[in-house]
């Protein structure tokens, strides 16, 4: 079996969202001076890779340390959408497509990868692909664990996928990367956040466990 990270470096100045603030990795202490060493975060919820609870979208709903730590796992599966145009929609004919009839639902992870964690900063990362009304409606309807992206939002605006999948209580990674490593592989997810009290979100380390010899 073999580990692959699914998650961007977090560091000072790592890409983030428009509008949230640049994170901060600042040196606390140091060996030479304190005889230990540590350092200050400084950071939004939604920075790097991360995954968005409920209460994100949706008023009263689950924040993350009330999301039950199963979900935060599953069966994997990627879905590749790389080669479709700026902005494109996600629609639920081409998840079908994609999954073929394959039998996914609860205690599943669905992954989309767009290949805009490679554009991570730059003028166009946000003309990544996102799902449509009709996809989030169909991922909500399997009842899926979770779903997650290597683009920086799940969907465009006006974010109709998170309101319907956060609705449904589904929490959505964002910013995952090396999905095409795990492309096509039956893999197993995990990606624990951290139990932040009432926490809209939560920075994360995923990884994808796969089933092949090295
Ligand atoms: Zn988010």
């Amino acid at each position: 079996m073999r580990i692959v990270d699914l998650s961007m470096e977090l560091r000072t100045g790592t890409p983030v969202f428009p509008g949230y603030p640049t994170p901060i990795v600042h040196v606390w202490t140091s060996i030479d001076e304190h005889g230990y060493y540590s350092n200050l975060l400084v950071l939004d919820e939604h920075t790097g890779t991360h995954v968005d609870a409920p209460a994100h979208f949706i008023k009263g709903a689950a924040t993350i340390d009330e999301v039950p730590p199963e979900r935060f796992m599953g069966e994997g599966v990627v879905i590749d959408v790389s080669g479709l145009p700026p902005k494109a929609a996600i629609t639920e004919e081409l998840i079908r497509e994609a999954l073929k009839g394959a039998s996914v639902g609860p205690g599943w992870v669905i992954l989309f990868r767009t290949g805009y964690d490679k554009r991570a900063g730059t003028p166009d990362w946000f003309d990544h692909p996102g799902l449509d009304e009709g996809a989030a409606s169909y991922l909500a309807s399997l009842n899926v664990n979770a779903v997650g992206t290597d683009a920086p939002s799940i969907d465009q605006q006006p974010f109709p996928a998170h309101r319907i999948l956060l609705a449904k209580g589904i929490p959505i990674y964002e910013n995952l990367t090396n999905l095409a490593e795990i492309s096509g592989k039956k893999f197993k997810f995990y990606g624990i956040p951290l139990r932040i009290r009432k926490g809209s979100a939560s920075p994360v380390r995923p990884i994808a466990v796969v089933a092949e010899p090295l």
